[in-house]
Order: structure tokens, then sequence, then C-alpha cells
């Protein structure tokens, strides 16, 4: 038999009676609104026949909109009288075919059960079947200060989640989301065929403690539709509900790395999950103090370039924040008026020291870099869009100063020129020099033609490989991350036929300029891009 035949069609044998426990089957949380049922037709349809797990699309008669028990019942008792096959979505992240399926004839659909109150009269929280994760720790914590462990993803349901145990960061401090459950309402179907809602308790002596004890963690939909929890934590008493579940901490800090799956091999990630795992497992017991620090490895398939780790801390946690102060003066303030006057009150800044040269490398690019750093005078501005050519402008011209390196936002191609000019306006007295790609440069050359009309005086140095050489990098390098062999790369790529005449089409927009193809002629072009009163570009091929 089936999860969905147990519900749908066989008689549930221990579940019959009702109001046991001191509990029974009660009033709604949520506004009540009339059933709704959504047939194939309805453009409706499509959007409530498919989960988060988008794999996997129901084909039923029909998805029944339901906001109270006794719309559930209902529904329930439709479905067994037509020998229907019924499920039941929460919020719809089963990753699993429980939900959708081709054999599902009736969705019975809990969005719309969805409140979250304080029940007085069981003095436990009541949450409505379908409510969504967000909406749970949102109400819990703004009306009472108080949160249930679960999960972190904000649209996950209750009802998969709790009758699946939910655990979240607060886990390891405070237990899984079922360790708080008090109760439950379930729509179960009897001996006789009947739909009903029964309620059943945590208490060993309720005569449904075994639903109970079922719901808290044995599956969604595998005994019938839970329409409300009640959630109280072991142990609490008194009337005040914001002693009655587990508070939050006050603040939590939270980190998220990513280590890119280029950087990992076997070995490596051997190691490292074997580490996350040993630390978790040294750290287990309920009593160590690092049970408020708790963790997520999301090892993700290599699609997603990344592995992620997640790690939360209570912040308030003895020796949480060993590196930061307390803050006497909160400001709130307007960043660049805030920080020119702190930088005031600050006085002038330590330049750090212009680290001698390197020994040459010997590409064109590391001569000319050297030669550059050699002559330049101080407080010299690099706009660095050479791209596979950057590693040797920086090692010769490694950024020093505030204010004397630029690159390009996002990684956007073509702003090298553009951006010099732009600099040299805003900085007449600086000495600006552009490193920008063939490729690159051929976005916006035409801007050499705007620094003679305007009379910009700023530099431009085009690395000029011939390719597109970025994107045959990035190419095998995204062939090797997936084991493809490397084949030629689009025809596309290459700019050497007909080669760019750099030098004619500077002149050609009125800019002069020199090509530098040999180490010989390295100095005398730096020499003389320094000397120019006006704009001037220099054509050099760096292969
Ligand atoms: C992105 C993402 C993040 C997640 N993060 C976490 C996490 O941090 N911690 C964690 O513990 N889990 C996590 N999960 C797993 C999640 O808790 C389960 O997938 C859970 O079953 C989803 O519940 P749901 O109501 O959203 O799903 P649904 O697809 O609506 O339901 C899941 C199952 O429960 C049944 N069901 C739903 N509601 C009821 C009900 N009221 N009565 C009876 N049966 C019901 C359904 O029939 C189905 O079999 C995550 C899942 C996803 C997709």
């Amino acid at each position: 038999m089936t999860r969905r035949g147990l519900l749908g069609a066989a008689p549930l044998a221990a579940v019959a009676g009702a109001g046991a426990g001191g509990y029974t089957a009660g009033q709604g949380c949520a506004p009540v609104t009339p059933a709704v049922s959504v047939y194939p037709d309805d453009p409706r349809y499509q959007e409530l026949t498919v989960g988060y797990n988008q794999r996997w699309v129901g084909s039923p008669d029909y998805v029944r909109l339901v906001s109270s028990t006794d719309q559930v019942v209902r529904a329930v008792q439709e479905a067994v009288d037509r020998g229907k096959r019924l499920s039941v979505v929460s919020g719809g992240h089963c990753l699993a075919p429980f939900v959708f399926n081709s054999d599902v004839d009736v969705v019975i659909d809990l969005s719309g059960l969805n409140g979250v109150a304080f029940d007085p009269r069981r003095q436990a929280f009541a949450v409505e079947g379908g409510a969504r994760l967000a909406n749970v720790y949102e109400t819990l914590f703004k009306k009472w200060g108080v949160t249930v462990p679960g999960g972190m993803c904000p649209t996950v349901g209750i009802g998969g989640h709790t009758t699946g145990g939910g655990y979240g960061f607060l886990s390891r401090q405070f237990g899984a989301v079922i360790d708080h459950l008090e109760a439950v309402e379930v729509v179960v179907v009897d001996r006789s065929g009947t739909a009903r809602a029964v309620v059943a308790g945590r208490d060993p002596a309720d005569p449904h403690h075994d639903l109970w004890w079922a719901s808290a963690g044995g599956g969604g939909g595998n005994f019938g539709v839970v329409t409300r929890f009640w959630f109280r934590t072991p142990g609490t008493s008194g009337t005040d509900p914001g002693r009655l579940l587990v508070r939050p901490p006050k603040d939590v800090l939270l980190s998220a790395v990513g280590i890119p799956w280029s950087a990992l091999d076997e070995a490596k990630f051997t190691r490292l999950v074997a580490n996350w795992g040993a630390w978790y497992e040294q750290h287990a017991a309920p009593t160590s103090p690092a049970r408020v620090l708790s963790g997520v490895a999301s090892l993700a398939h290599r699609s997603a370039q990344n592995v992620f780790l997640l790690t939360q801390v209570d912040a308030t946690a003895p020796g949480a924040r060993p590196k930061n102060f307390p803050v006497d003066v909160a400001l709130v303030a307007d960043p660049k008026a805030t920080l020119a006057a702190l930088a005031e009150r600050l006085g002038p800044g330590r330049p750090v020291e212009r680290r001698a040269a390197e020994p040459y490398g010997d590409t064109m690019m590391d001569l000319f870099a050297a030669e550059l750093a050699r002559r330049a005078p101080e407080g010299l501005v690099v706009f660095d869009e050479a791209l596979t050519s950057s590693p040797a402008l920086v090692r010769h011209l490694p950024p020093r100063l505030p204010g004397s390196y630029f690159l390009t936002r996002g990684g956007s191609l073509g702003v090298g020129i553009p951006g010099a000019i732009g600099i040299k306006l805003a900085r007449p007295e600086a000495e600006v020099v552009a490193f920008t790609g063939d490729g690159g440069s051929m976005y916006t050359i035409q801007a050499l033609w705007t620094a003679v009309r305007y009379g910009v005086a700023a530099r431009f140095v085009i690395c000029d490989n011939r390719r597109y050489q970025l994107l045959d990098d990035n190419l095998e390098q995204y062939w090797r991350e997936r084991g493809v062999a490397s084949h030629p790369h689009p025809e596309g790529f290459d700019l050497s036929h007909p080669e760019i005449d750099f030098v004619r089409l500077a002149k050609g927009l009125g800019v002069p300029a020199v090509k530098v193809a040999k180490p010989a002629q390295v100095e005398p072009a730096v020499a003389r891009m320094l000397a120019e009163p006006g704009p001037f570009l220099v054509d050099l091929v760096t292969t």
C-alpha cells in the first residue's frame, strides 16, 4: 500500500475518536474563505501542480484550496467517497515526488490555512498546517519573542517540515522542531471510511498519543492531513507566552564561505568534509559550549561552481566576538561626508613606500611596466584594464596610494580609455595611464577623439596580443573543470587578421602614437609618452 493509499482510501484504525487529552479540534486562527477547486483549464492549475522541485509535475483532476479544518475534512471525504487518491501540499518544498505525481487524483493545497496564534486554552502556539516558516518565525518572534528551531529556507511549509522532523541553525542548542511539538490536529479516515479531525497530544496518556508520535517526524502525508500544530517547549509552565517556547539569541554572527570547485581535488575535498564532520562530532554533546555554533556544508554540484560552508553562532555567547569592540556611539550618516570628515581628523596618512621593482620578467609587459615605474612621477594613476597582462603590470606598479589605481567595474570591457579620460578630467594635475586590451579597446576606441577634442592629456597603452585572450583562458578553465578536452576556440577570439593598426587608428582620431614590438623600443616610448603635452597612445605588442 502506498502512502497515498493509506491516507486516501484505506481505513485508519488507531485514530478514531476526538477531543481526548484535553484537546478538541477547534476553530481556525486565520480567516476562512470558501474552498476553491482548480481544474486543468484554469490558469492557476499549472502553478498549483508543481512545487519547489520542478522536476515533478502533477496531473490531478483538481487542486482543492482550503482555509479551514472543516474544508479539509470535506475535501478528504469527497476523495475517499469517489475512490480518488489524494496528496497534500503545504509549502511545496518536497524534493521527492510525494505530492505531484501522475498517480494522484486530488491535491489538497493548505497554503490558505496559514494562521499563527497563541492558544490560551492550550497554553501553546497554534500554527496551521500550511503556514510558511517565514511567517511562523516572524509572528512568533515579533509578537512573543519566541521561536521554533526550524530550517533556514523561509518558504518551506510547516506541514512537511514538522512532520519530517525539522531542524535548523538553532537545533544544536534547542533540538528539532518536533521536540517542541505539543499536539497536532489531524484529518484522518476511520475504519468506516469517514473523514474527521482528531487531536493527538504529547501526553502519553492521550489515547491518540501514537498519532502524535507518528506525526512528529514520521514523514508528511503518511497518517493524515495535519491541519494544525501546537508548539510548547517541554518543561515550560505558566501563562506568559514569551516563556512557553525557546527564545532565539539576541544577535547572531553568520559566516558564508564559498570554496571554488576548481580549488579542490579529491584529497582536499575529502579532508574538508572529514574535518567538518569531525568537528561537529567532537562537539556533539548537548552540554557542549559549542552547541551555540551550528553550520551547514552545502556540497553543491560542480555546476554550481562552489562548495559553501555556512556557519551561525550566538553572538552573545562567551568568546563569540573575540575581535569586536563595544561601540560607544552609533552613527547613521552619509558615508562619503563622514569618511571625509574622519580622514580630516586623522590627518595625512603615511603612504606605503614605493616597492623596489621586482626583477624584470622577460615579457614586453614586464619591461614596459618596470620602465614606467622607474620614470613615472609620484602619484601616477593607473587605470588597469590590462586583464591578462594585469599580473605583470601590478608586479611593477602595485597599488600603493589611495586613488591611484582604478579597475573595470563588474568586468565590463572597454572602460580603460574613457576611464582614464574621466580621471584626467577630474584630476588634471595627475599623470594618468590607461592599460587596455586590443579587444577591449575596440569597444570605445572613439574616445581617443574625445580626448583630443577636449585637450585631455591622458595616456593609453594597448596590450596587443591579437586575441581575446581572456576568453581563451576562461574557456580553457571551463573545459578543464568539466573534464572536457581542449579543442579549437571560436574563430571570433582571433583578432590577428586583418591586423588592427592601432597607430594609424589613433592618428586617424587625432592622437599621436607609437608601436612597441621590441624590447629596445620600450624605453624611448615610455619617455615620449610621459613627455607628450597631449593624449598619447602606445601599441604594445605583448606576444
Ligand atoms: C530549499 C530547501 C531548504 C530546506 N532547508 C531545510 C532545513 O534547513 N532544515 C530542514 O529540516 N529541512 C529543510 N528542507 C527540507 C524540508 O523541510 C522538507 O522538504 C519538507 O518536507 C518541506 O515541507 P513543505 O511543507 O514545504 O513541503 P510539501 O512539498 O508541501 O510537503 C512535503 C511532504 O509533507 C507532506 N505534507 C505537507 N504538509 C502536510 C500536512 N499539513 N499534513 C500532512 N502531510 C503534509 C506532503 O504531502 C509531502 O509528502 C529544505 C528543503 C528545501 C527545498
